[in-house]
């Protein structure tokens, strides 16, 4: 069940939104995978990074998902997790519903959170549906 919080987030389930996009399992970030034993590492042993590259590499990336599992994900972050779960039309469905927050959705994923406070776009009803419903329309 969404519910309404005055942050302007819904809390919709976190198994229906890994269901559209999982930034653990797919390569969000251009590096490939990051996966949560590789978050657990970084949790042990903390690595670090001496690249001149600017672009992020996948330690770069487990690190950022490991601060927030450490710290936890603030439910009202000024910039929350905003997911866009498109239109009803296979032309406008955009290619990855999480437009900001991956790293936390990941963190969440890692803690074994149930719910997760997200500002939802496009179809607000379908996305409502589809992410606190038991059953499967999509
Ligand atoms: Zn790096």
């Amino acid at each position: 069940m969404s519910t309404y919080d005055p942050t302007g987030a819904s809390w919709v389930r976190l198994d229906r939104l890994l269901a559209l996009g999982d930034p653990l399992t797919q390569d969000v970030w251009g590096c490939g995978p990051v996966g949560r034993g590789t978050v657990l590492t970084e949790l042990d042993r903390p690595s670090t990074c001496e690249h001149d590259d600017p672009v992020p590499c996948r330690a770069c990336e487990a690190r950022r998902i490991a601060w927030f599992v450490r710290h936890g994900v603030d439910p009202r972050d000024p910039h929350p997790i905003a997911v866009d779960i498109g239109v009803p039309s296979p032309s406008s469905s955009p290619p990855w519903p999480v437009l900001d927050g991956n790293h936390r959705v990941a963190a969440l994923t890692v803690l074994g959170a149930q719910l997760v406070p997200v500002v939802l776009y496009g179809d607000i009803d379908a996305a409502i549906a589809w992410l606190t419903s038991e059953d499967s329309f999509i």
